[in-house]
């Protein structure tokens, strides 16, 4: 067997396509999103800058608000309060990670939960839990389902395999799949006998960012990975899962680089579409935020 690439590069291009196409035909406003990067991380800010070019690509405003490393946390919170309060925003992300003096959890926290597209906070992991369909759902993990649902697998009764608790990808993957109906493992760095684990798995989401740590003879013949992890090696990007090891064993497989990346921005901006929306129902349109640290324009 010869897995099938699962192509999340295509797909997300497809989902950006079809978003353009709904804000255009809007009536009333476009969907606006405030991006707060605070402090000068190389990595944050070239993330914040590819969220801010595909936001606009597809007719999303995208508001970034650029903050001191050395803001202190009530001027972060009032600065959020802000936003929470401006009706011409409709989504807000705290791009992390946020320097070591600020209460990362705190501060997420404190975005009102109807304009946290990232799915970041309490009361919206919360709704995840409880499987109700108004949670915002985190953008990667959101993405390894659409790519998922794309292979076309029946997912009922499979036993998926996340490898990785994180809050932000194994975590909420894994309440995902609960919620698809596969009897899910939660595996991690303190798992005894991964490899044992893994031979059981119909699926594997793996999100530890263990370089080609996942090979062939820990795989069951046909099973779907998705492949989360990105790490830099000798300068190119690398997954969890060895593909070149694994490609012959697997049925589907996401490649690294362009399979669960290319998804992550893409669900972000639908989830802010989706966040302008429900806040139009409420009689609200949007407009630049006029932030006084938004250099956008
Ligand atoms: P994290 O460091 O917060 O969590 C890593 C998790 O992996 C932890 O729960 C840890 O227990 C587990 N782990 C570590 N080593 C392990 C091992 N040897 N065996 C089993 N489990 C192990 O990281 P994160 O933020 O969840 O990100 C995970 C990976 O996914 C990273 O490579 C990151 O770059 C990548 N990532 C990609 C995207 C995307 O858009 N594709 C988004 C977020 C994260």
């Amino acid at each position: 067997m010869t897995a099938q690439i699962i192509d999340g590069k295509a797909i997300a291009q497809k989902t950006c396509d079809e978003l353009k196409t709904k804000i255009s035909s809007l009536q009333d406003g476009a969907p606006s999103l405030a991006v707060i990067l605070v402090g000068d991380d190389e990595a944050s800010q070239i993330y914040v800058r590819n969220k801010k070019k595909k936001a606009t690509e597809v007719g999303i405003d995208c508001h970034v608000i650029e903050l001191s490393a050395s803001i202190g946390e009530s001027a972060l919170l009032s600065t959020i309060d802000e936003l929470n309060d401006n009706p011409h925003i409709n989504g807000i992300i705290v791009q992390l990670p946020l320097p070591k003096h600020l209460d990362e959890q705190k501060i997420i926290a404190h975005i009102s939960p109807d304009k946290d597209v990232d799915g970041f906070t309490p009361y919206n992991s919360g709704l995840l839990s409880y499987n109700n369909p108004s949670a915002f759902v985190s953008a990667t993990p959101k993405g390894v389902l659409e790519l998922l649902k794309s292979t076309g697998i029946d997912l009922v009764g499979k036993h998926a395999v996340v490898i990785g608790r994180s809050h932000i990808v194994g975590r909420p993957v894994a309440k995902l799949l609960l919620n698809a109906d596969c009897t899910v493992t939660i595996t991690h760095s303190h798992t005894v006998n991964l490899p044992e684990i893994t031979q059981t798995a119909d699926i594997i989401v793996s999100a530890c960012g263990q370089p080609k740590m996942i090979k062939s003879s820990w795989l069951k013949e046909g099973v779907v990975i998705l492949d989360v992890g990105i790490t830099r090696v000798d300068g190119h990007l690398c997954g969890d899962v060895d593909f070149d090891d694994v490609k012959e064993k697997a049925s589907f497989i996401t490649p690294v680089p362009g399979g669960v990346g290319p998804m992550t921005i893409a669900m972000l901006l639908v989830n802010t579409y989706e966040a302008f929306l429900r806040a139009q129902a409420k009689g609200e349109t949007s407009h630049c935020c006029h932030h006084k640290n938004c250099h956008c324009h």
